[in-house]
């Protein structure tokens, strides 16, 4: 990175991670096209390659294993360089017992001299190393906190800010996961399609700041609903999305119902008898087919969504 100039932000680390890893030749190949007369990659140059190749996607596991391979690598230099300290030791109290044993041969003056120069040379050489040893633990906790750092990114990356939920982008990614974990172990999967019934007329009676406070309210119902591997993610505006692993469409009908009485129950503002404002939520559920797209099943529980509003709301349909 550092022979073409390009500055070390998790980013540009997670461009070279895939690069060097030889991951993905394509981007490889950009990269090799991209560096310049000047023997450089520009900030523009490299912000199209992270956009093209790794943003749309940005796969969380991917970026923090990057960060743990660099910190391991530093870390086998350190034990690395702490041996050889030990051996440079060792050589140390080797010499003087050697030189020792040739006394019979040399005057004690000489003999003292080469001691006395062995003994500073081999402290010199083990002091350099000592050096090495400090500066790469630094080297060690920088990385610590960048790896640090790009897990923060990347729970900013994935969370919805209103509601704490997973956002689109991670639903998108888990979904894409928990569709081929399913073909491979053949173990049900189902979703669940959640959308707030007259969400509008919410708005427009209490304002928006109360609207978002439902929002909210639905957050915490959700993720306390959801156990395991199971996600609960903020689909877009007043519409949410569960992902349920190993769970067929009865169970997963049976979730949905849960939620939806969950949420009947709750109130904002005066308690349930005094009339606060509440809100309700239909629901549509399918089961993923192995044959099916990721596209296809979030399709079919649209429409059993749909469904659900057409046949009055506040209810739970089931695709076939
Ligand atoms: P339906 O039962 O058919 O779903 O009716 P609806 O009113 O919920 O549906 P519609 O799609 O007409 O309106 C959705 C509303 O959700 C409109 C929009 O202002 C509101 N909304 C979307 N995102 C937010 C948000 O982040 N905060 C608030 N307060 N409102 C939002
Ligand atoms: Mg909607
Ligand atoms: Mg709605």
């Amino acid at each position: 990175m550092e022979s073409v100039g390009v500055p070390p932000t998790p980013c540009n680390f997670d461009l070279w991670y895939q690069h060097v890893s030889g991951a993905n030749p394509e981007l490889s190949w950009q990269i090799a096209a991209s560096v310049d007369q000047s023997a450089t990659i520009t900030a523009a140059a490299l912000e199209k390659l992270y956009a093209n190749f790794l943003d749309p996607q940005v796969d969380e596991d991917e970026i923090a294993a990057s960060a743990e391979g660099i910190r391991d690598a530093a870390q086998a230099v350190v034990d690395q360089v702490a041996g050889n300290g030990e051996h440079l030791r060792q050589y140390g109290n080797t010499l003087s017992q050697w030189t020792s044993r040739l006394g019979q041969n040399l005057t004690l003056d000489s003999l003292l001299h080469a001691v006395a120069m062995l003994s500073a040379e081999t402290a010199r050489a083990s002091e350099r190393n000592r050096d090495l040893e400090r500066q790469l633990s630094a080297s060690t906790a920088r990385i610590t906190r960048l790896k640090e750092s790009m897990q923060d990114m990347k729970r900013e990356a994935t969370t919805d800010i209103l509601t704490g939920l997973f956002n689109r982008r991670a639903f998108s990614a888990r979904l894409r996961r928990a569709l081929s974990e399913a073909k491979a172990e053949a173990a049900p999967v189902s979703l669940l399609m959640i959308d707030v019934d007259h969400f509008k007329r919410v708005n427009d009676t209490y304002g928006h700041p109360t609207g978002d406070l439902f929002l909210r309210l639905i957050g915490r119902v959700l993720s306390d609903s959801v156990k395991g591997r199971d996600t609960a993610s903020r689909y877009g505006g007043e519409e949410f999305a569960v992902l349920l692993v190993n769970a067929d469409l009865r169970a997963a009908t049976t979730v949905a119902n849960q939620i939806r009485a969950a949420l009947e129950d709750k109130q904002l503002g005066k308690k349930h008898s005094a009339g606060g404002a509440g809100i309700t939520v239909s629901v549509g559920v399918a089961q993923f087919r192995p044959a099916e797209t990721a596209a296809s099943l979030i399709g079919r529980a649209d429409a059993a969504l749909y469904q659900a509003k057409e046949l009055g709301r506040n209810r739970v349909c089931a695709a076939q």
